[in-house]
């Protein structure tokens, strides 16, 4: 970082004193942090991180990243983190290259130097970018993914001290590992504005690194596709989802910083996750599911695809699936209930006229007479002439 004064911040007034509890501001990821912190101090409400609640998470967070930095090597649980450092905490005293080099209590002072409050004189007079209490320092790429793309170069620009925040809302930053999806590359991570359904999210994430990393059994040797743990974090949502879901992945690796965001609106975040529980509808996602297998992938991975990147091939690959066993006279098992699964997607999903739908019912059901009194020959001709959908990968 450069010297010099950043330009946002000349004309705040002087705010001064110290600030003890989190906040959730507008930024998913300081808010993803926030569900870390509570999660991993065992509360409800990021709100109710504070004070000496919150100063007990820090330095337990802190003791886990000197653990690392000081560990035998990166194949012990501690040494976990250390490789995972170098995409969330680049260029920071726990993976400086001489460590290896240094004594232990050296490397464990600087990393506690860093990761330590700062203290009161050095309060620095200006609001915190995100909750607009007063900051603790200006922070950068050490401490906060800060990049979308390698265009950008990911790095705090000469004359620029960085982004003002609070020490809640940096603490928030350190936590966003634990409420992450940990590959050792990209990190992965769902956010959503229904707070419900992120904290629960949130909790389940931070329970399993819990599990998977700190007490050893160490990185799942082939983690889920990005898309298919979003999936997998809807199906196990039991309440209403009142917002759209964004999945993230991020990484702040010098080499190759990133940030991807796929939205998923409510509609089809609610539909996937009820029907994929319900028991009425999970038949017919179970076929739609072999609907979506491909030679390659499982079905899960490309209905999770689909309702990632182009949500109408939901629809039309379990069409697509439907003819082609009917051209060969097979309907499966289950084909009444694949049909009323699309039908409800439709209907919930697309949000299509009830007349318009009601219209396609009649003109299908004549349709499905007509070439039941046909042959199978017929079907196929009729399938050729008017196939105009695309099969999964
Ligand atoms: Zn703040």
């Amino acid at each position: 970082m450069g010297g010099g004064v950043t330009g946002a911040v000349v004309d705040q007034p002087p705010i001064a004193g110290p600030v003890d509890s989190v906040e959730l501001t507008a930024h998913p990821l300081q808010r993803i942090g926030a569900f870390a912190l509570a999660a991993l101090a065992d509360v409800q409400s990021p709100a109710a991180v504070s004070g000496e609640r919150l100063v007990a998470v820090a330095d337990w967070m802190t003791d886990h990243v000197v653990d690392a930095a000081t560990g035998p090597d990166t194949k012990t649980p501690a040494g976990f983190w250390l490789k995972c450092s170098l995409s969330l905490f680049p260029n920071s005293p726990m993976n400086h290259p001489s460590n290896g080099k240094k004594p232990q209590r050296v490397v464990a002072d600087a990393v506690r130097r860093w990761r330590g409050r700062p203290k009161q004189e050095q309060n620095p007079h200006v609001p915190c970018t995100l909750c607009g209490r007063p900051a603790a320092g200006f922070y950068g790429k050490m401490d906060v993914p800060l990049a979308e793309s390698d265009l950008y170069r990911n790095s705090t620009p000469r004359h620029h001290h960085g982004m003002a925040l609070c020490w809640p809302c940096l603490c928030c930053f350190h936590a966003l590992p634990y409420g992450s999806q940990l590959t050792g590359g990209p990190a992965v991570v769902l956010h959503s504005w229904d707070e419900a359904f992120l904290s629960w999210t949130v909790a389940e994430q931070v329970d399993r690194n819990r599990r998977e990393i700190l007490v050893g059994r160490g990185l799942p040797r082939q983690p889920p596709s990005h898309e298919v743990l979003a999936l997998r974090a809807l199906r196990g949502y039991h309440d209403e989802l009142n917002a759209g879901v964004e999945l993230l992945v991020y990484s702040n690796n010098n080499r190759g910083p990133a940030l991807d965001v796929h939205v998923m609106d409510q509609p089809l975040a609610e539909w996937l996750r009820r029907t994929s529980q319900a028991p009425v509808t999970r038949a017919g996602f179970t076929i739609l599911l072999r609907a979506h297998k491909g030679r390659n992938r499982p079905g899960v991975v490309n209905v999770s695809r689909n309702a990632f990147r182009e949500p109408g091939r939901i629809v039309s690959t379990a069409g697509a699936w439907l003819g082609r066993a009917a051209c060969v006279g097979r309907l499966p098992a289950g084909t009444s209930e694949l049909v009323k699964l699309c039908m409800s997607y439709v209907d919930e999903v697309m949000g299509m006229n009830q007349e318009d739908l009601a219209e396609i019912r009649v003109t299908a059901d004549r349709v499905g007479q007509l070439l039941g009194e046909g042959t199978a020959g017929q079907f196929n001709k009729f399938y050729v002439t008017f196939r105009k959908l695309r099969f999964p990968r």
